[in-house]
């Protein structure tokens, strides 16, 4: 075998990437028409899962074809204007070629004397900006939420360990340190503080008020207890936009609390983070500005494909302290730390090519309003959902996320969820629009999150008007005749 079969010419690689793009530029051509999501066939998932690597080599075409055949049409969903599930907006097509651009330049985005290097610094400087954090900031691209969260909070244990963190870990602690974050925080804390060695056990989870925002008096009682009991609280991770309902914890009371406890103040901004760039909206961030962390995630309001999400730390050579190493073989002579210096990877993707195109084809205007846009889209939504008398509004939350179910007049409450358990699944299947579900007190709710720049005032009535007949349908084909519409 010579390295023809691996390598490409250069026209090869041209017809193929034409091909490709083709594929791409296709789907997005049918992002409005086509069905949100295709359930994904037995035959391709037996396909998929079988697929043999043989001694042989394939031809890229195929290969290509068998993409076009058995991936695209089952991906998420998430490019279409009617996918409101989770948080998965669509990617912005200029950052799908940034994807591309990275891959093919080929460096990785580590060693401090390459471009992508400064790109990197200049688009975390960008993110830094956006919230009001001082230019002592440090901070790095990660994957995605989760693992900014993670860094963010080794940050915090670095910080306020009593031992040396590096050398002793755990071990060296005189008292056990415990965090506290809401009943809504997002299930990655839990990873967290579990990866980090505090265990899920001292991860408080303090109760929330009639918005779902952490209550402030319950957490100061809380820190109270725990040092009255001998434990050591050190930090409040709290969310500027919980992923039931949007709630951003009322962060400048809390930034004042931990200012009088001498606790660190982690927020975990990963949805709603970007939604400071609202004017309307950017009053409820006030406080954001005092974090000594912030997690949040371009590939969330940013519209970054996936993966990208961003650490910020406000003691900006913490992250040197904590993650930085020099072995013989990483040795140089450069001024500023390499990146593997900064986080938990060594060799790491140029993921910023992507957010710094984006950013800058749309402009900072362009994003105050498309993410204003999915604001109202969310407030609108929740308007029609209350002039629909089969359907409950459950939590209407500041930014783009709304609760709710289809709850046809005079049925009884214990029925409700079984109904949108049913409504929902049903609902995927029409193809017509996608939304996710949660759990809001106790009740199952249909949950829709707007984080879409294709989601039109239309696509809003498509969506109930399609709920409510998958709905409709269930309670057919559950020989309930009743007349949903009636008041
Ligand atoms: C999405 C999300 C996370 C996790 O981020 P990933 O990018 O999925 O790792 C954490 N917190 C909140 C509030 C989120 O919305």
């Amino acid at each position: 075998m010579d390295s023809s079969t691996i390598d490409l010419s250069p026209d090869e690689f041209r017809r193929l990437g034409h091909v490709l793009i083709d594929l791409l530029a296709d789907q997005l051509a049918g992002a409005r028409e086509a069905p949100v999501r295709r359930p994904l066939p037995e035959a391709v998932r037996d396909r998929l899962l079988n697929a043999p690597l043989n001694d042989a080599p394939e031809a890229p075409d195929a290969l290509l074809q068998r993409v076009k055949d058995d991936m695209l049409p089952y991906s998420l969903g998430n490019s279409s204007p009617r996918f409101f599930g989770w948080v998965n907006s669509p990617p912005a097509p200029l950052g799908i070629l940034g994807d591309l651009l990275a891959a093919g330049q080929g460096s990785p985005a580590v060693n401090s004397d390459r471009a992508a290097y400064f790109v990197e610094m200049a688009v975390v400087g960008w993110i830094r900006a956006m919230f009001g954090l001082p230019e002592t900031t440090g901070g790095i691209l990660t994957s995605g939420g989760t693992a900014a969260n993670v860094i963010g909070l080794a940050a915090m244990r670095h910080m306020m360990a009593q031992g040396n963190m590096r050398r002793l870990g755990m071990t060296a602690e005189p008292a056990r340190m415990v965090l506290y974050t809401s009943t809504q925080a997002h299930s990655c804390l839990q990873k967290a503080a579990e990866l980090l060695g505090f265990g899920d056990e001292h991860l408080r989870r303090i109760p929330v008020d009639s918005e779902y925002r952490m209550d402030v008096a319950a957490l100061r009682e809380a820190v109270g207890r725990d040092r009255a009991n001998g434990l050591r609280p050190v930090c409040v991770a709290a969310s500027a936009g919980t992923v039931n309902t949007g709630a951003v914890d009322p962060l400048d009371a809390i930034a004042d609390l931990c200012a009088d406890e001498a606790m660190w103040f982690h927020i975990d901004g990963a949805y709603g983070g970007f939604g400071i760039l609202s004017p309307a909206a950017a009053p409820l961030f006030k406080g954001i500005e005092r974090a000594d962390s912030l997690a949040v995630d371009p590939h969330k309001w940013l519209y970054a494909p996936i993966e990208a999400g961003c650490a910020l730390v406000r003691d900006g050579d913490l992250l040197r302290a904590v993650f930085g190493v020099s072995p013989a073989y990483l040795n140089h002579d450069s001024p500023y730390p390499w990146l593997s210096d900064l986080g938990i990877q060594q060799t790491r993707g140029f993921k910023a090519l992507k957010i710094w195109l984006v950013l800058q084809q749309v402009g900072l205007q362009g994003f105050r309003d498309l993410i204003s846009a999915d604001i109202a889209h969310a407030k609108a939504l929740q308007a029609k959902i209350k002039a629909r008398p089969e359907f409950e509004l459950v939590a209407a939350g500041p930014l783009s996320i709304t609760c709710f179910r289809y709850k046809p007049v005079g049925m009884a409450d214990d029925k409700v969820d079984a109904l949108n358990k049913a409504l929902q699944k049903g609902l995927d299947a029409s193809g017509k629009a996608f939304v996710s579900s949660t759990e809001i007190d106790g009740r199952f709710v249909l949950r829709a999150c707007i984080v879409n720049f294709r989601t039109t005032d239309a696509d809003l009535d498509v969506l109930l008007d399609a709920a409510a007949e998958a709905g409709k349908a269930e309670l057919k084909a559950k020989g309930d005749s009743r007349e949903d519409t009636k008041a």
